[in-house]
């Protein structure tokens, strides 16, 4: 053997005894047979085999074994983000003709999906009042395959009665999803209140550290989990063994993340509550969020994201309020270690319940930092809104 030849072969090395507690990397694009009969036979393999590197290596199907056990699940399909497993999800049941459900608390880009896209394939949508429950029998039609769920919603909380919701599309036939970012199954199990598909932003809570982007399908039934796979897999959507890699890790740490920005924001978001120039606190532990009833029914806990409505007297000082923060940031996503704050414009997203507030409304992520730190930083905002 020649040099060259000798630089593309991996030299066998001895692995006995490596008992590392940590999942390896294994990267993949062409995954090699035997012999050429095995190759010709490859699909037998089914999806939890390796025939392509996109189909998943060892390291995704961990991922995605952790995932389906936590949510209780057969199997979970990955996606390279949040929204991939929304549209994947919605893709991979609905075709031109069907009609879908969605409420009007929806993650926002998912109604522009539904409008423009699903639209376009001749899909119809039709919006519902997200506190509507047992009520979501008067907007099932003939042609109505799936109803989405999402709880609490983006941006203004509204908590969802998945069981009413479930228990209703069941009884007409319908598959029902919940997009469950903000719960995270430790905190709320879709599956277990009998949703057929649980949608989660592994961005978010899962991976907690603001620095990669994906989405998960988890299903019981296996020919449900195979049909979203199929999409994911014509669609071409595969995920990186390294950001699978680090969404493990940040998994490892989930439960402690969420204790502790779960009670760090339910002492925030009662503090703010007693501050003068905040109207509205809507997070799902508190009364006056709408829907509270069904989340101390339904959920384990809180996690740390929710809202604050300010008075409108405020809007010209807004900017220059948010410029004083030291430690919230401005910026998108949430779910991590830094604690963020994101002014909102739900005005133009809601076309059932229309938004009445007038003032601003903030959303805020509470991170890993102090909680006193935090509390000082917000005081300093909320000082800048009214002083000069
Ligand atoms: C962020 C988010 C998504 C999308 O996740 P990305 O990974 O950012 O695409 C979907 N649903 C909800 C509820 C979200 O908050």
């Amino acid at each position: 053997m020649r040099d060259a030849t000798r630089c593309v072969q991996a030299p066998a090395i001895d692995a006995d005894g490596f008992a590392s507690l940590t999942v390896p990397v294994q990267r993949a694009s062409t995954i090699t047979f035997p012999d050429a009969p095995s190759f010709a036979r490859r699909h037998e393999r089914g999806h939890d085999g390796y025939t392509y590197g996109l189909y998943g290596t060892p390291t995704t199907r961990a991922l995605e074994a952790q995932i389906a056990m936590l949510e209780g699940a057969a199997g979970v399909a990955l996606t390279p983000s949040g929204q991939a497993a929304v549209t994947t999800t919605m893709l991979a049941l609905l075709k031109p003709g069907d009609h879908l459900l969605i409420p009007d608390s929806v993650y926002p880009p998912v109604r522009a999906f539904a409008d423009g896209f699903l639209a376009a394939l001749g899909v119809r949508t039709t919006y519902y009042d997200p506190l509507i429950g047992a009520g979501i029998t008067a907007f099932i039609e003939a042609a109505t395959r799936l109803v989405w769920v999402e709880s609490p919603g983006s941006g203004t909380f509204e908590v969802q009665d998945v069981p009413a919701i479930v228990a209703a599309a069941h009884a007409r036939g319908l598959l029902v999803a919940c997009d469950n970012s903000w719960a995270t199954p430790l905190l709320f199990r879709p599956l277990a209140a009998g949703a057929d598909l649980s949608i989660l932003a592994v961005t978010k809570y899962l991976s907690g550290h603001s620095d990669l982007l994906m989405g998960s399908i988890a299903a019981p039934d296996k020919a449900l989990l195979h049909r979203v796979k199929d999409t994911t897999r014509i669609l071409g959507l595969g995920v990186s063994p390294d950001d699978c890699s680090l969404a493990l890790r940040g998994l490892q740490t989930l439960a402690v993340r969420l204790r502790h920005v779960g009670a760090a924001a339910i002492d925030l978001a009662l503090w703010l509550e007693r501050q003068r120039d905040v109207e509205r606190v809507l997070h799902p532990a508190l009364p006056g969020c709408p829907g509270h009833p069904v989340w101390e029914r339904d959920f384990k806990g809180a996690s740390g994201v929710f809202a604050v409505v300010l008075a409108p007297a405020v809007t010209p000082r807004l900017d220059a309020a948010l410029g004083r923060l030291d430690i919230f940031r401005i910026g998108a996503s949430w779910g991590g270690t830094h604690s963020l704050i994101a002014p909102m414009d739900v005005s133009g997203q809601r076309t059932v319940v229309p938004w009445t507030e007038r003032g601003p409304l903030l959303r805020l992520s509470i991170g890993l930092e102090d909680p006193e730190d935090l509390k000082a930083d917000l005081a300093r905002f909320l000082a800048a809104l009214t002083s000069d």
